[in-house]
């Protein structure tokens, strides 16, 4: 395979078994900066004959290497291990996704740079807490409830936060006792490898933790191979259907991390500028292109005009430009697919009925990078297709409702089921109507993903849930091993 030196980041070799190997196939990928579309970096993508090698080799070192038969106090002491490798590298791995995606540098320190060894320390700390065998009384002796790794699992995700959404896997699938081949999106490749050089570093044993780079068709093969047990998978609604599909016919576990179309309900008592602070990581985290973004803004009809003008104001005061400088809240999309993807919807905005009050466009002062303008349309029917569809970029739409019930029918009136705010003075009232919304998580008067509590979504947006101490139920089988009295 030949790859241009003149480039900086090259990653041309796999992480399998332990040892960087090389591909069996030929294709790569050119990563380009999302501000500057210039070369970053090119890496190999696996074919089905790499994949295969990763997940034999995670079988073996879950059947036949050590990491089957630890403890789990030898698992956290590993991971522990693990994680201080990787907050090591925590500046300098914020720094390339931002790079490769877009992502404000603030976002990115928090999401990519300390958040995956954060979470290798929580899933440590909670797997030597938790009681892994129990022995009760049964009507004839006794049972040994056990909870085993659930075996070797395929970690799939996507490119818009493609560190913390890979450690939501791995971490607890590690503490668990599983072993994992992680396949990260080609729009991130470069950064994928980072777990690789820091699983080495802190010791993993060979084929704990495997990464290889590849596109969608080695996806579906390792969504399909006979020694995978467990899929766990973020990305769009489509990709889920059809993985969710092939997992049902193969009988394989999985959990489906999806799309969203959330809502943001503003009440006729909110504080307006709480929900103008709030709008940042409410509805244009990483410049939209977040699953949790509340992209429909819901506002009651008596100040509807003023919702309109404060939402419609701070998109337009807005920064954009290089995602690494601090000052930046709007960095560009993740590729040119994505960006043509939004120019598309803009287009479908224009020719809605809808009210374009803010951007609508490319910037004009920007002429290099993957750049979309902040944009709001209001008087949005909510039926249209950019209030149903996720459009994934700093795009908003901001719809009247007459009353609370209305809000709810309009929040629910969506196949997906992930995020949502309620923006008011009166947390009880907030909370009574964040109760009838059916999303997996909802914020009140501000939103942040909370790492310590259950995340994924209802309907359309996923099947299962990740973080929090409830993530480890997934990577675990139940076994009861029923004995006599006497045998124990
Ligand atoms: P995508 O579905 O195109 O790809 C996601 C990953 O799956 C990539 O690694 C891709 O190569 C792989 N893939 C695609 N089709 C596959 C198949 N048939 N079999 C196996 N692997 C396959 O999604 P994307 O464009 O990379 O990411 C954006 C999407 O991810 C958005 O819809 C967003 O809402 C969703 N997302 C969801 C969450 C969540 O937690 N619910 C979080 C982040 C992103």
């Amino acid at each position: 395979m030949t790859i241009d030196s003149s480039i900086a980041l090259d990653r041309t070799r796999f992480f399998i078994d332990g040892v960087w190997t090389e591909p069996k196939g030929t294709e790569t990928h050119l990563a380009l900066e999302a501000a500057t579309e210039k070369p970053l970096g090119r890496a190999a993508l696996g074919s089905d004959a790499d994949i295969d090698a990763a997940v034999r080799a995670a079988r073996r070192a879950l059947d036949e290497g050590p990491w089957g038969r630890t403890t789990a106090a030898e698992r956290a002491a590993t991971m522990r291990r693990f994680a201080e490798a990787l907050a090591a590298r925590a500046a300098d791995t914020a720094t390339l996704v931002s790079r490769e995606n877009g992502m404000p540098i603030g976002l990115s320190n928090a999401f990519n740079g300390d958040a995956p060894a954060g979470l290798l320390t929580m899933y440590a700390d909670q797997i030597e807490a938790a009681q892994l065998e129990e022995v009760r009384p049964s009507a004839s002796g006794s049972t040994v409830v056990r909870r085993a790794p659930v075996g070797v699992v395929a970690a799939i995700t996507p490119w818009n936060y493609p560190q913390v959404l890979a450690m939501m896997k791995i971490a607890p699938a590690l503490a668990a006792g599983c072993t994992v081949v992680l396949k990260p999106s080609p729009e991130t490749a470069l950064d994928g490898y980072v777990f690789a050089d820091a699983a080495a570093e802190a010791g993993l044993p060979p084929g704990v933790l495997n990464v290889v780079v590849a596109g969608r068709e080695a996806g579906a093969a390792l969504v399909s191979h006979p020694l995978v047990d467990k899929v766990a998978f973020t990305g769009s609604t489509a990709a889920g259907r059809t993985i969710g599909a092939e997992c049902g016919r193969l009988i394989r576990r999985c959990t489906l991390e999806l799309g969203g179309k959330s809502a943001a309900i503003v009440l006729d008592d909110a504080d307006l500028d709480t929900f103008v602070a709030g709008l940042d990581n409410a509805c244009f985290q990483n410049n939209g292109q977040t699953c949790t973004v509340q992209s429909r803004i819901l506002a009651p009809r008596s100040r509807y005009a003023e919702v309109v003008d404060a939402v419609a104001q701070y998109a337009r005061e807005m920064v954009l430009g290089d995602p690494l400088d601090p000052a930046v809240t709007c960095g560009p999309m993740a590729s040119k697919a994505q960006l043509d993807r939004v120019l598309g919807y803009l287009e479908l905005g224009r020719a809605s009925d809808a009210r374009l009050v803010a951007g609508g466009g490319r910037p004009a002062a920007l002429s290099r990078g993957w750049f979309v303008e902040p944009t709001v349309f209001a008087d949005v029917d909510n039926r249209e297709r950019i209030a149903q569809e996720e459009i994934f970029g700093p795009v908003v739409t901001i719809t009247p409702y007459a009353d609370e019930d209305d809000a709810v029918r309009l929040a629910n009136d969506s196949e997906y089921g992930l995020g949502g705010s309620v923006w008011t003075a009166d947390e009880d009232r907030g909370l009574a109507l964040a109760r009838r919304v059916r999303t997996g998580t909802i914020g009140l008067n501000y939103y942040l993903q909370d790492l310590g509590a259950p995340f994924g979504g209802m309907k359309g947006s996923g099947v299962g849930r990740e973080l929090g101490p409830e993530a480890l139920d997934s990577y675990l089988e139940f076994q009861s091993v029923y004995a006599s009295a006497a045998q124990l």
